[in-house]
C-alpha cells in the first residue's frame, strides 16, 4: 500500500484544479463552458524568441548548463535588474531556475527550519503556501482588504512579526487582485522591517511588465537599498514575454541565499533547460516593444470586464493595477437564492452556480485566502469576455 509522505498533509488539492476538470468535463458533455481561469497570457511567444531558441539547437546548444544559469543568461538578467530595477548584482548574487515557482522552492526549502514562519499577505497564489510547508514552514495568511486596495498596511505587517518569522513575501503587481504597490505603499512597510534585522523579503516580481495607466513599478530593494542585503528579488520569462511553458525565472539576492539555493537546485532539475536559457536571453535582450504593446492590449481587456462588472448589481470589482486578473467583491449576490431554489451562502456557491448553471468558469476567492470574492483572468479574447460577462450579469439578475 502506498504511504503518502506527512509533509504533503498539509497541502489539499487545489480548487483552482478542481473547477478546471469540472469545467473540462462539463464541455465535453458538450456545454459551451468558457473558462477565465487561465494563468498565462493568451498570446504567443515572439518569434525572435523562438528563432533564438531553434538556432541554439542547432548550435548544438543541448547539454547540461551550468547549475544555476549559462554565463551569458546570467550577464542579461544583471543588466535587466539594472535597467528597469535601478538594482545592481554581482554575477554570483543571480540565480536562474525552471520557472519563478522553482526559485520560490529553492528558496524556502534553502532558508526554512520547521515552524519558521512566512508572513503571505492575503489574497495569495496558492503555491506560496503550499511551498512553504512542503518546505516545513508556517504560511501566516494576512487578510488585506479591497478598502486598502488588498494592499499589507505597515499596522497589519508589525503585528504579525514574531521571533519565528523568517520571510515576508510581496507579490506586486497580485495574481489574483492585480493590485500593485507604489513607493508610497512600500515605503511604510520597508521602515517596519528595518526595524526587524532578521527577517526577509521575498519580492514576486512576475507580473513586473504587465502593469496600467502609466503605473511606475518599483520592488522593495530598490525602494529601501538598506533592505537589498536581505532581499529576494524574483521574477522571470512566464508572463512578460507570453513563456509559461518555457520554464525560466531568475531571482538576485545575497549570495549566501543564493549558494545555499543552487544546492537543493543541484540534486533536483541539475540546471534548467539549455534552449530555454538561450531563448530567455533573447527575451531579455532583444527588442522590449512586445511589452508595451501588450500591456496595450490586456488594459482594454481589464476595462471591458472591470466596467461590465461593475454595471451588475451586488458587485464590485476595484480596478486592478495589473497583472491580468480582476478579484471582484461578490458580497452583494450572497444569501440570495437561484431559480433552482439554491441558496448562494458562499463565494464557491456563487461560482458553482456560474459554471454549473450559466457555463462560466471563474475561482473563488476561497481559493486565494480571501472571500467573498472571485477571480476572473481576461487572458482570453474578447469575444469571449463579453459573451462570459453577459452571462454573469444574466446569473446574477436571476438571483431573487
Ligand atoms: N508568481 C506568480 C504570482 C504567479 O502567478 C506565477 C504563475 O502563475 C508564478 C510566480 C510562476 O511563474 P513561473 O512560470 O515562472 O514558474
Amino acid at each position: 500500500e502506498f504511504h503518502k509522505a506527512s509533509r504533503i498533509d498539509a497541502i489539499g488539492v487545489s480548487q483552482i484544479l478542481q473547477i478546471g476538470a469540472k469545467a473540462a468535463r462539463l464541455k465535453q458533455q458538450g456545454r459551451p463552458v468558457i473558462i477565465l481561469g487561465a494563468g498565462e497570457p493568451d498570446f504567443d511567444t515572439p518569434d525572435n524568441i523562438k528563432d533564438a531558441a531553434i538556432t541554439a539547437m542547432r548550435a548544438g546548444d543541448t547539454k547540461y548548463t551550468a547549475l544555476d544559469g549559462t554565463p551569458v543568461l546570467t550577464q542579461a538578467i544583471q543588466a535587466k535588474f539594472s535597467r528597469d530595477n535601478d538594482l545592481h548584482f554581482e554575477l554570483n548574487e543571480i540565480t536562474v531556475a525552471c520557472g519563478a515557482k522553482q526559485i520560490l522552492f529553492n528558496a524556502f526549502m534553502a532558508s526554512l527550519e520547521a515552524d519558521d514562519e512566512v508572513i503571505i499577505p492575503t489574497p495569495y497564489w496558492t503555491s506560496y503556501s503550499d511551498i512553504v510547508a512542503i518546505a516545513g514552514g508556517v504560511p501566516v495568511l494576512l487578510p488585506c482588504s479591497d478598502k486598502n486596495g488588498f494592499r499589507l498596511t505597515a499596522d497589519a505587517l508589525r503585528a504579525a512579526i514574531t521571533d519565528k518569522t523568517r520571510w515576508v513575501l510581496f507579490n506586486s503587481p497580485s495574481n489574483p487582485s492585480g493590485a500593485a504597490y507604489r513607493r508610497e505603499d512600500y515605503q511604510p512597510l520597508c521602515d517596519v522591517l528595518l526595524d526587524h534585522p532578521n527577517v526577509w523579503i521575498m519580492a514576486d516580481d512576475m507580473y513586473e511588465h504587465i502593469v496600467y495607466d502609466s503605473f511606475d513599478f518599483v520592488t522593495p530593494a530598490q525602494v529601501e537599498p538598506r533592505l537589498k542585503d536581505r532581499t529576494l528579488t524574483i521574477n522571470g520569462v512566464s508572463k512578460a514575454y507570453a513563456m509559461t511553458g518555457w520554464r525560466i525565472g531568475y531571482a538576485g539576492g545575497p549570495t549566501d541565499l543564493i549558494k545555499a539555493m543552487a544546492v537543493i537546485q543541484s540534486q533536483s532539475t541539475s540546471c534548467p533547460s539549455s534552449v530555454s536559457q538561450a531563448a530567455a536571453i533573447e527575451a531579455l535582450t532583444g527588442p522590449q516593444e512586445v511589452l508595451q504593446d501588450r500591456a496595450c492590449n490586456f488594459q482594454d481587456r481589464r476595462d471591458l470586464v472591470v466596467d461590465a462588472l461593475n454595471a451588475i448589481n451586488g458587485i464590485t470589482c476595484p480596478t486592478p493595477e495589473g497583472a491580468f486578473y480582476t478579484f471582484a467583491n461578490c458580497a452583494g449576490v450572497l444569501n440570495k437564492v437561484t431559480p433552482s431554489g439554491r441558496r448562494l451562502e458562499t463565494d464557491t456557491d456563487f461560482c458553482d452556480f456560474l459554471l454549473e448553471e450559466h457555463d462560466v468558469a471563474v475561482v473563488p476567492g476561497a481559493a486565494f485566502g480571501l472571500s467573498p470574492f472571485f477571480r476572473i483572468s481576461y487572458a482570453t479574447s474578447k469575444q469571449e469576455l463579453e459573451t462570459a460577462l453577459a452571462r454573469i450579469s444574466k446569473a446574477v439578475g436571476s438571483l431573487g
